[in-house]
């Protein structure tokens, strides 16, 4: 026999579609969702959304991530935050249209050199790009 109770708590179960772990709706202490949506109606894990973007990076060359900066240190991150990469250089410059222009490199999992730049002042997001072996 199920009560209504558990019928309830069945419902809000939330099941990553890819390692088909149950996902907390919410993470304790913060508003953010546990999950995030990928395509129409499929949600991912925070783990597994840091999966498929060193995917993204690993097939496509290049990801759009984030720029932040953590006890003085700058990192490129995924919105969760389960992919985060220490930014091994920074160079800030101006921009005629945003304002301000920052283009940072860094190392990702398998080696490889990429730069992202940033634009602006009101946005962390990061579009990155990996080098074609050469050094710039
Ligand atoms: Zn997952």
């Amino acid at each position: 026999m199920v009560t209504l109770e558990q019928m309830t708590t069945k419902e809000e179960q939330i099941i990553c579609d890819m390692c088909k772990k149950e996902i907390p709706k919410q993470l304790p202490n913060s508003c953010t969702p546990g999950y995030a949506f990928i395509g129409e109606d499929k949600k991912i894990c925070h783990a597994c959304c840091g999966e498929m973007d060193k995917k993204t990076m690993e097939e496509h060359d290049r990801i759009a991530l984030y720029l932040v900066k953590k006890d003085g240190k700058s990192f490129i991150t995924n919105w969760p935050g389960t992919l985060s990469i220490r930014v091994s250089h920074i160079r800030e410059g101006r921009h005629n249209i945003a304002g301000k222009r920052v283009t940072v490199w860094f190392t990702d999992h398998r080696n490889e050199q990429w730069y992202g730049i940033n634009y602006g002042d009101h946005t962390q997001i990061c579009h990155c790009r990996k080098m074609k072996g050469r050094k710039e």
